[in-house]
């Protein structure tokens, strides 16, 4: 896994989503504080798609910004020839625009006080 580093303009800063979906937001940012997670396994374990929980990961990032934590992203990384210079480091890719592999690992995520 590629080491972490801070993500300080990688984030768009839509607007809140509804009531409903912070409890789902919350729950991700503690298991983000908790532990570093792949955008994949956070999909898993809360039973989102891949697009959903990077976008409830944009929002986490955007509501602790001024506080005393922060997002720290760890981008994604072919497994193959180790390519990490993609265009979107908060997506997960489905192939290396290098090598072509199918094999990349995807952005990982945790949340750290300073
Ligand atoms: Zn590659």
């Amino acid at each position: 896994m590629p080491a972490f580093v801070v993500e300080p303009n990688g984030f768009d800063h839509s607007p809140p989503l509804p009531d409903m979906e912070r409890t789902t937001r919350e729950r991700i940012a503690d298991r983000l504080c908790e532990e570093a997670l792949s955008a994949t396994a956070l999909a898993a374990e809360f039973s989102l798609s891949t697009a959903t929980t990077l976008e409830h990961v944009e929002h986490i990032a955007a509501s602790i910004e001024g506080t005393d934590e922060r997002l720290l992203v760890a981008p994604p990384e072919c497994a193959d020839c180790e390519f990490t210079d993609f265009d979107d480091r908060l997506n997960v890719p489905s192939r290396c625009p290098s090598c072509h592999s199918e094999n990349v690992t995807p952005p990982a995520f945790r949340i750290e006080a300073e």
